[in-house]
């Protein structure tokens, strides 16, 4: 250790430049990788990496990445880039609105690690606060939509309107015909929806829905309420139709507009779909945003993405839990109700939030300041010659006639500071929000060309008139938010307690590791996320003129660009907002492909190969690009059977589209076959998908699109850094060779006229989930080539070293050639469940008292834990894992000698809470070893409820808030 003085008598030069970011990101210390190469007979972390990666897919070229800068300069690249953005005053509307996110929530939710670190709460009972979140969320969007059920988000708005359409196909299979889109939708929701059915081989059909439904057979129908034009037409018409036809209806429904107008499930409606984005959720360019799904009784089982529901823990009080678990996508693969896996966790508890923060009367004023400064804008307008309103019925959009002058007044709006919608040569639309004010209003109404605006004046004229605007016979009767969470916070001191009880509750990466395979639980630096909230990223239109996104359009051409050298592939697209869309995006060019090179009278390629171990929304993806699943075989091993994959190639040789092949496999191993397996399928004519979430295995040292892939989607929230946010957001980038490159996602509002026409949209946004790519961008940025690199190898060492240390307590399940494994390891535990009686949930349950998130528990392989240390832990976090680990392996001994039974041992009382500390004790264990098992410690985690009953929740299906006598002792 130098001493302070022998520092300051050093040069500058000998001083060096500050600790790179890598040192941060990377959790061992050079002393640490010696040893833990010690264990495992390796001289070095080079000689680690060339016994655990086949040669024959090491990577020749490497990256070409730009050389790593420390974080003080990536803050300010990402404040310049932002800086070139333009946010202007959004009116654009477009299922797209300002809003105001209350600083509490920013600080305390977006920004705090205590939330945004979490996973997804398949832990329930160390995810408590979450849950809790997520219950408000499905009590708020059920409230407000009028229907019993909600999920707990989908991704946007545009696919949860696609979702609802697979929903209604598959609830209501008498009902024939095609599915019906109100001409006056979101223009992306059309589009989303188009590009789903027509792979589906679902018909649509976009119909002016004013005056009823079109002739004909239908299975439901889907309206915009209030319309993208901002009209707002009566749905109960067309929902009558729709019954009388055997067909079920979706409505579109503004969740803001909803405050004031009555819930569709009043009026008839089956599902409700729409976006909470304009509930506190910064604009980000389009993403991310929590869509959401709402179903009348009868339908909850079809709803796709989770769910969560109230159960009773083992002491009897009511605990939070995700209901329906079977139907989680893991499970039911090919037959799944769709491939969403992560959803948009985050911003719905930040949409909850808002919700709770405001209460129903104060969203109820935010809707009604909205609406009034419409009625205000129109009546302005009412004095410009040339200008008309067209829709006497709006909540806040107006659509104005100018004939001829449309792309004059968006100009002079934009030359004001404000964005306006575009709509044609002769019309314009002005959407109001919670973030327009009186300026606003004269800003606008001078665009048109009006003078001497008097914004109290025409207020009173407004007055005057009455609330003429809203259809009378469509004003909210019917009562929301009434529950007393939505009730009681309205003071920030309220507010801020109430976030941090619930985050209290929880363990996320803050608190400790969470060994996850499968799931990257790395760290999410806080200079990597910082930019996020940048007025420049936060604040922008998705539909923003490409003039004023500059620095998004750096951003993204540069994330892309860096995502082509780590894969080896030639184009990538960051569209698609979570992994199970990049798999969508991807097939959807695999079939493009061979659409396009379909030979007359051939049979159609529409065959996908999946082996047996593979992640659920592998096969849930292919039945949505309209494959068909062909399952291949394991061997004993784990690997890729390639035998029954040559008979299966041959067998289905003319109609082989593709395989889906995970890599290393969902078992944490280097398969020696990969090149082999590539070679076979692209001999049958079939394309090769390489699922990529495991990419934190490869970065530095293979890829994909060099050993043999020809399209892989990657996880950014899961190897580049996105925290997992409870269970979302993510975003899952397409990345493909050159030829599949003109089967990328599309979109007609495109800020790149290149990329408008083509196979359609995948997300509702052109850059889907666009404000978080700074995170990704910034990983990469301060990393670069060589601490990338590192990471990797990092990861596959620490791996090894928790293989090494655990197996003779828990075997290994899987290993490579060399005995070596590759990011994870498979730990078995049915040896133990058979000589015993201990389960892996025991073992599971018993961590969270160690003060540890469990592992991935029965994926893929049931009765196993599956374990992923990641580069970022050090080397005393790792030992705490591996000796709780051993320690629970001293306990199941116990168990085994016949000193306890499994029913009477700590294993299944596991978690204990603090009621274990008072009252009567009566179990065969001391209360010291109940709670206190690794040592006293003033650091002890303590789980807000003991086990969950998870077939009690799934029996007494609750989905919203339980009322407050509930949780009554
Ligand atoms: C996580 C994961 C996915 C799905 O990604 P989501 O972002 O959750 O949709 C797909 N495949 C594998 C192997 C994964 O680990």
């Amino acid at each position: 250790m130098p001493s302070p003085q022998n520092s300051l008598q050093r040069s500058l030069s000998d001083l060096g430049v500050a600790r790179p970011f890598s040192a941060r990101h990377l959790g061992l210390r050079p002393a640490d990788v010696a040893a833990m190469l010690g264990l495992l007979g390796q001289d070095s972390v080079e000689s680690l990496m060339r016994a655990a990666v086949p040669g024959g897919i090491r990577t020749t070229v490497g990256m070409d990445l730009p050389a790593p800068v420390s974080e003080v300069e990536a803050t300010a690249e990402l404040r310049a880039l932002a800086a070139s953005n333009n946010p202007a005053e959004p009116m654009i509307g477009l299922g797209y609105h300002g809003t105001i996110t209350p600083p509490v929530i920013r600080r305390n939710v977006l920004e705090d690690p205590a939330w945004y670190t979490a996973y997804t709460p398949y832990q329930p009972e160390i995810s408590q606060g979450r849950l809790e979140a997520l219950i408000n969320f499905q009590t708020m969007v059920g409230d407000l939509t009028g229907l019993p059920t909600a999920n707990a988000s989908l991704l946007d708005e545009g696919t949860a309107a696609a979702e609802a359409m697979t929903l209604v196909r598959r609830a209501n299979r008498k009902a024939s015909g095609p599915f019906v889109v109100d001409a006056d939708a979101l223009p992306q929701t059309i589009e989303v929806v188009t590009t789903r059915a027509e792979a589906m081989g679902i018909e649509v059909v976009v119909a002016d829905l004013t005056s009823g439904l079109p002739e004909g057979e239908l299975c439901g129908v889907l309206v915009q309420y209030p319309g993208a034009s901002g009209r707002i037409i009566d749905p109960r018409a067309v929902i009558a139709q729709a019954h009388e036809r055997n067909a079920l209806a979706v409505v579109a429904g503004d969740l803001l507009a909803l405050t004031l107008l009555e819930a569709p499930g009043v009026l008839g409606a089956d599902v409700a779909v729409g976006s909470t984005q304009r509930f506190g959720v910064p604009l980000f360019y389009g993403g991310p945003h929590a869509g959401y799904m709402a179903v009348k009784k009868g339908l909850e089982r079809h709803m796709p993405g989770r769910l969560v529901g109230v159960s009773v823990d083992s002491e009897g009080r009511p605990a939070y839990r995700l209901s329906l678990q079977t139907r989680e996508q893991h499970i039911r693969r090919d037959k799944a109700t769709s491939n969403i896996c992560t959803a948009q966790v985050l911003l719905a508890v930040v949409a909850s939030m808002y919700a709770v923060h405001h209460g129903p009367d104060g969203l109820r004023d935010i809707a009604a300041r909205a609406h009034r400064y419409a009625a205000v804008i129109a009546a302005g307008l009412a004095d410009v010659a040339g200008a008309d309103v067209v829709h006497a019925d709006f909540f806040d959009t107006l659509l104005v006639a100018v004939p001829g002058r449309a792309e004059a007044v968006v100009a002079a709006a934009r030359a004001a500071g404000i964005q306006l919608r575009l709509v044609d040569a002769d019309h314009v639309g002005v959407s109001t929000s919670e973030t327009t004010t009186s300026s606003t209003v004269v800003r606008v109404l001078e665009a048109f060309g009006a003078s001497d605006v008097d914004v109290a004046a025409l207020d009173a004229v407004v007055a005057a008139a009455g609330d003429a605007a809203l259809p009378a016979a469509l004003v909210r009767e019917s009562e929301y938010l009434t529950h007393e969470v939505f009730n009681t916070h309205s003071s920030e001191t309220q507010m801020l307690r109430y976030l941090s009880k619930l985050s209290g509750r929880d363990y996320a990466l803050d608190r400790g590791m969470i060994p996850l395979g499968s799931c990257t639980m790395k760290l999410n630096a806080t200079s990597e996320m910082e930019p996020i909230s940048l007025p420049g990223f936060a604040d922008l239109h998705p539909f923003a003129p490409a003039e004023d996104a500059p620095g998004y359009r750096k951003l993204i051409d540069d994330l892309e660009g860096w995502l082509c050298q780590v894969t080896g592939y030639d184009r990538v697209s960051i569209q698609p907002n979570a992994g199970s869309q990049g798999e969508l995006a991807g097939l959807l060019a695999i079939r493009g492909y061979h659409l396009a090179n379909q030979v007359e009278g051939a049979p159609v390629r529409e065959v996908c190969l999946i082996p047996s171990s593979a992640h659920g929304t592998n096969a849930a993806s292919a039945v949505m690009a309209g494959m068909r699943v062909v399952v291949v075989a394991s061997n004993e091993d784990g690997s890729i059977d390639l035998q029954d994959l040559k008979a299966k190639c041959v067998e289905h040789s003319e109609q082989l589209a593709a395989i889906m092949v995970t890599y290393p496999s969902t078992h944490g191993v280097y398969e020696e076959t990969i090149t082999e397996l590539c070679d076979l399928v692209h001999e049958h004519g079939g394309q090769v998908y390489v699922d990529g979430a495991n990419l934190n295995a490869l970065v530095g040292h293979a890829r994909p699109g060099e050993f043999g892939g020809d399209v892989s989607h990657l996880n950014l929230h899961k190897t580049f850094c996105i925290p997992h946010g409870g269970g979302g957001p993510g975003v899952g980038p397409v990345a493909v060779r050159a030829h599949l490159a003109p089967y990328l996602p599309t979109h007609a509002q495109h800020p790149e006229a290149a990329k408008r026409a083509g196979i359609g949209p995948i997300s509702a946004a052109p850059y889907g989930s666009a404000g978080i790519l700074p995170i990704s961008w910034a990983y990469v940025r301060m990393m670069g080539a060589e601490g990338l690199t590192t990471a990797t190898s990092h990861a596959v060492l620490s791996a090894n070293y928790v293989a090494a240390r655990l197996d003779e307590h828990f075997p290994v399940l899987y290993r490579g050639e060399n005995g070596l494994v590759a990011h994870e390891c498979i730990l078995d535990v049915r040896g133990i469940t058979k000589d015993t009686g201990v389960t892996v949930d025991d073992v599971a349950k018993r961590l969270i008292d160690y003060g540890f998130h469990a592992p991935t528990m029965s994926f893929p392989v049931a009765g196993t834990l599956m374990v992923e240390p990641t580069e970022s832990e050090d080397l005393a976090e790792l030992d705490r894992f591996c000796d709780a680990m051993i320690a629970i392996k001293g306990e199941i001994d116990r168990v085994a000698a016949g000193e306890w039974t499994p029913e009477e041992s700590p294993l299944r009382h596991a978690p204990h809470t603090t009621r274990a500390l008072v009252g009567e004790w009566n179990h065969t264990y001391s209360r010291t070893e109940a709670v206190f098992p690794a040592g006293i410690t003033a650091d002890k985690y303590w789980p807000a409820v003991g086990r969950i009953d998870n077939a009690f929740g799934d029996r007494n299906l609750v989905c919203s808030c339980p009322s407050p006598e509930a949780f009554v002792d």
